[in-house]
């Protein structure tokens, strides 16, 4: 599981996760692996992972993530997720103190599977009430903000998560420039129904488009 490790640094490297911030989970079996609680990029090894059923069961040296109750009820709810990433990127999280979702205002907005990526009320971090708001804010997404701190991204492989996670933490950086603006003009909700729907094919092979 060392993709894991890979993935924390990666974020870290990025900008996309300071400290410890954040954590990561893989879909593992009839549960899944997580990262472990207040351990930092920099010191993290693949044998600190922990292995959680879906009744929130683990056991071992290391405490799972205090966020596994947003992890396990993400895949229950998603049966097609594989991997959830959670991070405190400096855009993302400065929008969602805000309250503020990413409107359609760029097209790849879409690749957080809708027309806007939503913000799910603020919740003490690791409690239920947190996790109720973040399954909410990812009916049909697979992309949220968490108010006043940070925000979720799942995929169908890990890559896929992290690469959701990247793209919000752009789009929110772009949005944050334009506000002082004014509010930036929206595509038509049917323009990003074509992007959702040619997002289906996207990138998956050379037969689809
Ligand atoms: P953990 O270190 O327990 O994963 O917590 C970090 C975090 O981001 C809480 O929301
Ligand atoms: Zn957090």
């Amino acid at each position: 599981m060392s993709i894991i490790v890979d993935a924390v640094r990666l974020l870290a490297a990025r900008g996309l996760n300071q400290g410890a911030s954040g954590n990561i989970s893989m879909r593992l079996g009839d549960g899944f692996i997580i990262t472990p609680s207040g351990v930092s990029a920099e010191t993290l090894v693949a044998d600190q992972l922990v292995a959680m059923d879906m009744e929130g069961h683990w056991s071992g040296s290391w405490k799972p993530s205090s966020e596994w109750r947003f992890h396990r009820d993400l895949y229950a709810a998603h049966p097609e997720t594989q991997a959830v990433v959670h991070c405190h990127s400096p855009a993302a999280t400065a929008l969602a103190v805000l309250g503020k979702p990413l409107p359609a205002f760029h097209y790849m907005v879409a690749i957080a599977g809708g027309a806007d990526v939503r913000c799910a009320p603020y919740a003490t971090f690791g409690s239920q009430a947190l996790s109720d708001g973040a399954l909410a804010a990812l009916s049909d997404r697979k992309a949220c903000l968490l108010a006043h701190h940070g925000m979720i991204s799942m995929g169908r492989d890990l890559a896929q998560a992290v690469d959701i996670a990247v793209e919000v933490e752009f789009l929110a950086d772009l949005y944050l420039r334009l506000l002082p603006l004014g509010e930036p003009p929206r595509l038509p909700a049917a323009e990003m129904a074509v992007v959702l729907e040619k997002f289906k094919s996207y990138g998956a092979n050379a037969q689809n488009d």
